[in-house]
């Protein structure tokens, strides 16, 4: 796997104490009596290494939910809108909500998980993603946790895909030009 990599760009170790500290501003936030109705609404299959890892740092109660989404199709790199391929089965109204997403990029994935769930009667919505793309998420769509902020290249490994592949990559790394197309 490593040789479809340009380069490495966050190493497992860095992963592991970032996450540390994210779990660290999480429970602090929720600590008291909003931890007690938290649930984890999470957004796969990207997140789904970075939900294992951040939820075993949490001392908190705290409820998982699951929505996949996909927002490409195949072998692209290029978003062409987000649908949902299986829907949140958890009832969130009376609870806190904490979005968990793998990267914020155009911002379209968190904003239509948002908007399905403003009619939902949850008691707070807040988001965290692991990674954001500064140079491309919208003004107005502000995560409340943020892993990393990285520069605008297609990242895989530590959950995150090319078209399926390389999710198991326990480092988080930049893949050649030559092997996609955007
Ligand atoms: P958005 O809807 O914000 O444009 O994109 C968010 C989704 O697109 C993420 O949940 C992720 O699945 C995917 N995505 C965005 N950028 C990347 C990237 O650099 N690498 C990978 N593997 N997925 C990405
Ligand atoms: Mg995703």
């Amino acid at each position: 796997m490593q040789a479809d990599l340009e380069r490495i760009l966050i190493p497992r170790a860095a992963i592991a104490r970032r996450v540390h500290e994210l779990a660290g501003e999480i429970a602090r936030t929720y600590e008291g009596g909003e931890g007690d109705g938290l649930t984890l609404v999470t957004i796969l299959s990207g997140s789904l290494i970075f939900l294992a890892d951040l939820i075993r740092e949490l001392p908190l109660r705290m409820k998982i939910g699951l929505i996949t989404v996909s927002s490409y199709r195949g072998a692209t790199t290029e978003s062409k809108g987000s649908i949902i391929l299986h829907e949140l089965k958890v009832d969130v109204a009376g609870r806190h909500v904490l979005l968990i997403d793998d990267i914020l990029d155009t911002g379209g994935t968190l904003r239509m998980v948002r908007e399905r769930l403003a009619g939902s009667g949850a008691l707070s919505i807040r988001t965290c993603v692991l990674l954001r793309k500064p140079s491309k998420a919208p003004p107005d769509l502000v995560a409340d946790f943020v892993g990393f902020d990285i520069e605008d290249v297609f990242v895989v490994g530590y959950g995150l895909d090319y078209n399926d592949l390389y999710r198991n990559f326990p480092d988080i790394g930049v893949l050649r030009k030559e092997l996609y197309t955007s």
